[in-house]
């Protein structure tokens, strides 16, 4: 994966945001007030994922633009189900309603703090091999070698932890 091309804050934001319009529109397709469990996996999982999008594309901003997506999203979210809504609207749908803004930045938020993790520890697991060149030979040794393996010569102690190759 090259994210390293897409690392602009402003398209990660934008394509976070424009998955979670898109999601919001297939969730609420059906009436908020016939909330059944699809939709309220649905609802977790727009958040989660467009959080997790805007981390991904984009690592060094990713708890910031999660959260910024999410609020972005659940307002979508609210405004399309508010003009949907029947005129009689019970007091928990608009309770609901209000909750959506907060929860969604939130989640967005974690998702992107997850994708941000991901992408950090997917880093670290592959370190460059260090390795202790010679002084007096150039052969190549083990980071944890004391003498060269090649001619005996003692080897230089690591700096930072780490020996580069010339
Ligand atoms: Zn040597």
């Amino acid at each position: 994966m090259s994210y390293s091309k897409i690392q602009h804050r402003e398209l990660s934001i934008l394509v976070g945001i424009l998955v979670g319009v898109l999601l919001d529109v297939f969730a609420t397709s059906n009436s908020i007030t016939n909330f059944s469990l699809i939709d309220l996996i649905i609802f977790l999982a727009i958040p989660a994922m467009t959080g997790a999008l805007a981390g991904f594309a984009d690592p060094d901003h990713a708890i910031g633009n999660g959260i910024l997506v999410g609020i972005i999203a659940g307002l979508v979210y609210v405004v399309i189900d508010a003009i949907r809504l029947p005129a009689n609207v019970e007091t928990n749908t608009v309770l609901f309603l209000g909750l959506v803004v907060p929860i969604w930045g939130f989640i967005g938020g974690t998702g992107s703090t997850f994708a941000h993790r991901t992408l950090t520890s997917t880093e670290l697991r592959s370190p460059e091999p260090a390795v202790k060149i010679c002084v007096n030979c150039k052969a190549s040794n083990p980071p944890d070698a004391l003498f060269c393996k090649n001619c005996g010569t003692k080897l230089a102690q690591e700096l930072n932890g780490r020996v580069f190759a010339r």
